[in-house]
């Protein structure tokens, strides 16, 4: 509780010094009108009109309405009232980034290129002569995932969108992370705007953090983008950050409202922009087709009449096409960008040719290595950009001061790790078993099993720790950035099991499988048997009928990544509830490493 007073503090001192500060630098940035959109650019076209678009009844004239996923109609706030008419020729540059999970200090991981090397990458391209009309947006999960980022919710990502005149973003599922409120904070701060057509509330209403889509004036074409999430989201987000909130594959609707884009709104060109995995190749170096049974490669396949779509969520570098639509997704953390080149041509739809492209890290070096002087026209796409010493000012003094302002908190250091780290599964034991002894000295003489699940502990590579490396909380932020709390209680021998033999992957239909294998502390597999206790010291095989102690923390309870925790029916399976949830005093797991780590010191 102490830290989190001392964060809040901290961030009101933030806010209040932050104009003082960057008063006078404040030049590149651009008033969120077009013009200003990307300062020393200004090639980056006119920006359409756009405005909250409010859940309205269906009475009067349904002309220009268009028909939700929830059966409800909406209407543009500014339907136009002289057709738009789009330009004969446009060449446009239509380039995106997903993921970037708060990526904006490259200290935080030295494969990150950081905030101000990403802007240099965005600037470079959208201020050079041979990409024509080029236009920035974002597909979600742009804020949470780094230490910086996360302590001031997203403020320095913020600063980097309405720096590089982002207008648009997907809604990731990680925008919900800190509450679905933050969203539209996110949008007021970054001077955008969330498109998800498919995110309705309980009575089928889009809710006020997003409107379903939104329009640009680019070259002289208008281009409309329908905003998508992963109908996933439900199932990997904490349940009460999501309550009331519904997410709607794609359907009939979707088809419907392409039409409208184009035949009511005279948009020349609509596309997806989503935050929807398109794959699972992670070489990030190459970027690979689109998987025809992801998400994206369905969406493609549904013939719902995009012209593109732009992908998130799967951390891939993508670029290709699927029944002849072209999907990209930019990799993760600003080691990506995507790009859709279009060649417009108006009235003639086999005329338009839009060619798919990702640019990628090349990360021989073991660091970022952008080479600016590699040609990124590339049609499969494995092209290179930037150099590594290529700064963008403006965004490294922004992330100073961040620091500075962070650092000595962040800095200080509350333990050593006690063994050596040399794998990610190592750090992820490693982690579980401080949590592990931090509920073992609340639970005295008790016997548990704790799980966490697989994407709970943050990859902090590089793998180098030794036993006596210092633990900072720069660290913990970085392999828990969730605030995540622990919960204690009891569940049967039968619904461990059948957790423990749960499938995990996800081939499409996440609701069949463990979105993330379980990491298990006070357990262990051996042979076919689990069994309590560790290899070292084994116990008893887990007995069907008996009811044993476990903790897990309170994402995965409310069935978070689709595990089958009493109080969660998820996937048909509602596990047996004995006795009452102890939220062990709301404390967050990050906390109880900080205070498991301190008091180890004390107690050597
Ligand atoms: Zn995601």
């Amino acid at each position: 509780m102490k830290k989190k007073n001392f964060i809040a503090g901290l961030l009101i001192l933030l806010l209040v010094s932050f104009g003082l500060i960057f008063g006078s630098c404040e030049g590149p940035v651009g008033p969120a009108g077009p013009a200003g959109a990307n300062g020393s650019n200004g090639s980056n076209g006119t920006v359409g009109p756009q405005g909250p678009i409010g859940p309205q009844g269906p009475q009067g004239d349904l002309s220009g309405w268009v028909k939700g996923p929830g059966g409800q109609w909406y209407n543009y706030p500014n339907p136009p009232a002289t057709p738009f008419v789009n330009a004969k020729f446009a060449e446009i540059n239509l380039l995106s980034f997903n993921d970037f999970h708060g990526s904006v200090d490259k200290s935080a991981s030295n494969s990150n290129p950081g905030a101000d090397r990403f802007a240099a990458v965005a600037n470079k391209i959208m201020t050079d002569p041979a990409y024509d009309n080029p236009v920035l947006v974002a597909a979600g999960d742009n804020y949470q995932g780094s230490p910086l980022s996360n302590v001031f919710l997203g403020e320095p990502v913020s600063e980097m969108i309405h720096y590089l005149g982002v207008k648009y973003s997907a809604v990731g599922n990680h925008e919900f992370d800190w509450g679905a409120d933050k969203i539209k904070k996110y949008a007021e701060d970054g001077g955008i705007t969330f498109l998800a057509a498919n995110i309705v509330d309980e009575s089928g209403n889009y809710p006020d953090f997003c409107q379903p889509f939104g329009f640009m004036e680019i070259g002289g074409v208008r281009i409309g983008l329908i905003g998508l999430t992963t109908p996933e989201t439900k199932a990997i987000v904490k349940a009460e950050y999501v309550a009331g909130l519904e997410f709607k594959a794609p359907g009939p609707w979707l088809t419907e409202m392409v039409t409208k884009l184009r035949t009511d709104y005279d948009c020349g060109l609509v596309i997806a922009l989503t935050h929807m995995p398109g794959g699972a190749n992670s070489n990030l170096s190459v970027s690979a087709d689109p998987d025809p049974n992801s998400e994206t490669g369905k969406l493609a396949a549904g013939n719902h009449g995009f012209d593109a779509i732009i992908g998130g969520h799967q951390h891939t570098l993508i670029s290709g096409v699927v029944n002849n639509v072209p999907i990209v997704v930019g990799a993760y953390n600003g080691r990506g960008l995507a790009r859709l080149n279009i060649k417009y041509v108006r009235d003639d739809p086999t005329g338009t040719v839009i060619t798919p492209n990702a640019w990628g890290q090349s990360d021989v070096n073991g660091g970022p290595n952008y080479n600016q002087t590699t040609n990124p026209g590339n049609a499969t796409g494995n092209g290179t950009i930037l150099a590594t010493d290529v700064v963008n000012k403006y965004m490294k003094n922004i992330i100073g001061y961040y620091n500075t302002a962070i650092g000595p908190a962040f800095d200080q250091t509350v333990g050593t790790f006690g063994v050596a780290i040399t794998s990610r599964d190592e750090q992820a034991a490693w982690c579980n078993q401080v949590v592990y002894d931090y509920i073992a000295r609340n639970k005295p003489g008790e016997t548990f099993i704790l799980f966490q699940n697989g994407g709970g502990w943050r990859d902090t590579s590089p793998y180098d720790k030794v036993a006596t490396d210092p633990v900072t909380i720069r660290y913990l932020y970085t392999v828990m950035p969730f605030d995540n709390e622990i919960r204690y209680f009891k569940m049967k021998g039968s619904d461990i099991l059948y957790l423990l033999g749960l499938p995990v992957g996800n081939d499409g239909n996440p609701s069949a499988y463990l979105v993330s294998a379980a990491i298990v502390t006070g357990a262990f597999k051996d042979g076919d048997t689990w069994k309590l206790g560790s290899a070292g010291t084994p116990g008893a095989a887990i007995d069907a009928g008996t009811w044993y102690n476990v903790s897990c923390n309170d994402f995965m309870i409310t069935g978070g990544d689709n595990f089958p925790f009493p109080g969660a029916t998820v996937q048909g399976h509602t596990s047996e509830v004995q006795g009452t949830v102890d939220v062990m005093g709301g404390v967050a797991l990050r906390n109880a490493m900080i205070e498991q780590l301190q008091w180890r010191v004390d107690h050597p």
